[in-house]
């Protein structure tokens, strides 16, 4: 801003932050997508994800806690330590960082912590993005289903944004062991309050279903989740299981025959392309560690 003067510009830089968020290091996958590791003035750590896809989509998958306080077993971030909340600034400054050299046109809350959790920070960040391109139908909301953000979400707020919920298993039992979170809102209270969601606003609500081999993968299982589901109000996204070490991921033709169910059904459900995993940057994979090195090989 050379219209203004130095000193002023000087004094500017020194005292008025330009983001609430400092760059620590930022990796580029083999696919284009970009992972950024920031740093809060607290010293949180805080990662966002730029993904890139032929059709001109250019998503930014942005965190709502730095860390996470539940523990799913199968998700790198609830290993980590929980930090806090993330303000409404904070998760916009997360956008602006990659919108500063590409332009934006979806958002996604899945990256670290659990957004309904936090949920006017993450209103008052979704408010402020039309203003940066991205509009709220194209903005997804994702969460394991807790019920306090989750009814007031679906009762109070009015824009169209798109509600994205965690399942993975449809038998409560196997959904707790997973996802001890389960134990807290039953399931089947969580599925009616999305299904309200779908009625008020007439978006499908979108399953995420993380694929795990001999765990949540079998037929019987799919035809479990289409009873629950319905035909109406849901879409699936089946999930590859990205390692995190404790899994294994279910096979390709695993994933169909169990998407076969659905069709079967009439469950709406896609694959989700996974995006950079070579840096640890896919679903379930943020942590906030430098990625580990290729073991060196062993000479005998
Ligand atoms: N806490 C919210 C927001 C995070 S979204 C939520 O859970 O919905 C991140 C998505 O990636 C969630 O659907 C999560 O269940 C999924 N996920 C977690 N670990 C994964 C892994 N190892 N492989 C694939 N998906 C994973």
């Amino acid at each position: 801003m050379t219209n203004l003067p130095l000193a002023l510009r000087t004094a500017l830089e020194a005292e008025v932050p330009f983001s609430t968020l400092a760059v620590v290091t930022e990796q580029q996958a083999r696919d284009g997508t970009v992972k950024t590791l920031f740093r809060t003035h607290d010293g949180h750590p805080v990662e966002a994800v730029l993904m890139r896809y032929r059709d001109g989509r250019r998503s930014v998958c942005v965190s709502s806690q730095s860390g996470c306080p539940l523990t799913c077993t199968f998700c790198a971030t609830g290993a980590m330590t929980f930090g806090r909340n993330l303000t409404a600034s904070e998760i916009v400054d997360q956008a602006l960082h990659f919108r500063r050299s590409v332009p934006l046109n979806h958002l996604v809350f899945m990256g670290m912590g659990e957004p309904l959790m936090n949920l006017d920070g993450v209103l008052g960040a979704t408010r402020r993005m039309p203003a940066i391109g991205i509009t709220h139908r194209r903005t997804t909301i994702s969460t394991v289903g807790w019920m306090p953000g989750l009814s007031r979400f679906v009762e109070d707020v009015a824009e169209p944004i798109r509600l994205a919920l965690s399942l993975h298993a449809a038998d409560p039992a196997l959904r707790s062991e997973l996802m001890p979170v389960n134990d807290r809102y039953p399931l089947a209270d969580v599925v009616a309050l999305c299904r309200t969601h779908w009625e008020r606003t007439n978006r499908r609500v979108f399953v995420e279903y993380v694929m795990l081999a001999g765990v949540n993968d079998a037929p019987a299982q799919a035809r479990l989740l289409a009873e629950l589901l319905g035909r109406d109000a849901f879409k699936v996204n089946l999930i590859p299981y990205n390692p995190t070490g404790k899994y294994g991921g279910s096979s390709r033709e695993a994933i169909a025959t169990f998407k076969a169910e659905l069709d079967r059904a009439h469950v709406p459900a896609t694959v989700r392309l996974t995006r950079g995993r070579d840096i640890a940057a896919a679903c379930g994979q943020l942590a906030a560690v430098p990625r580990a090195r290729a073991p060196e090989p062993v000479s005998s």
